[in-house]
């Protein structure tokens, strides 16, 4: 059965991120730990810790933590690599600890270098965090990107040549709808979502956990990240259809990154609830 959530805020405390995903009616649930364009951190009390456990059982649905949009496991800059090694460390440590279910992340940018070299600097940095931190609980996800300026990990090839270069490790793909769109996957045609179909299978239609369920701003193949509501964009009702009928696609859980705006959560939630009920 396919559940559905969005990205809530954790501003205060991660602890309102339950209250804030019962105000939109979301089943599931994604939300940053920290603020996602700063490095620094305050960390979280361990009582506080224990709470949240507690919430979550009670929940008992699945919850995705999202990395800072700062880290680049890609970059040339060995300090800003290494800071990104240090943050998804600490931060995947945390997961394991919150008992979330997953932790998410864009692989990485080359920026100022070939596409060769920046996945070596994302296989070399995944390799430092799994050699010394291997998560018990939380799974790593992989986001595909719209391959926007040296955006790595935009489609199955990429995707693949770094979830087979750790086999032992809990690891699968997130898939965001608006960047496969964006990339030039066209998920809202019969043809379209039948080539895509094939493509999934390079990473093994099984790893994939998880859904990032945004409409998108701009036309197939424009290769940039700009998130539309459900059904206003260029994917449109079809691309949700084409994925929530699959009989795999159909039972994972779909968490919006859809524009804040009035009561818009709940509206998107909604319109993708109809597709998989109607
Ligand atoms: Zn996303």
């Amino acid at each position: 059965m396919a559940l559905f959530g969005a990205h809530v805020s954790s501003a205060g405390s991660i602890l309102k991120t339950f209250e804030r995903a019962e105000e939109v009616g979301a089943e599931v649930f994604q939300f940053f730990l920290r603020s996602p364009r700063v490095w620094g951190w305050k960390g979280v009390s361990k009582e506080l810790v224990s709470k949240f456990r507690e919430r979550l059982s009670e929940f008992g649905n699945p919850v995705m933590v999202h990395a800072p949009y700062l880290l680049n496991l890609a970059s040339p800059r060995e300090d800003l690599r290494r800071r990104s090694v240090e943050v998804f460390l600490e931060e995947l440590k945390f997961c394991d600890e919150l008992g979330v279910d997953f932790y998410n992340f864009h692989p990485g940018t080359a920026t100022g270098i070939s596409e060769e070299e920046g996945m070596k600097n994302i296989l070399r940095s995944l390799e430092e965090i799994f050699s010394s931190y291997e998560p018990k609980k939380t799974v790593v996800l992989l986001e595909n990107t719209a391959g926007e300026k040296g955006d790595l990990g935009k489609n199955f090839e990429e995707l693949s040549l770094i979830l087979k270069s750790f086999q032992g490790v809990k690891m699968g793909i997130c898939l965001d709808t608006c960047h496969a769109f964006a990339y030039g996957y066209e998920i809202n045609t019969d043809t379209g979502f039948s080539e895509f179909l094939k493509e999934v299978e390079k990473v093994g239609l099984e790893n994939v956990k998880a859904i990032h369920a945004n409409d998108s701003k701009v036309p197939l193949g424009s290769r940039k990240d700009r998130h539309e509501h459900i059904g206003e964009g260029f994917i449109g009702l079809r691309g949700f259809e084409n994925l929530l009928k699959h009989e795999y696609f159909g039972t994972l859980p779909y968490f919006i990154e859809t524009p804040k705006v009035d009561d818009m959560d709940r509206v998107n939630l909604e319109r993708l609830r109809r597709i998989y009920s109607g």
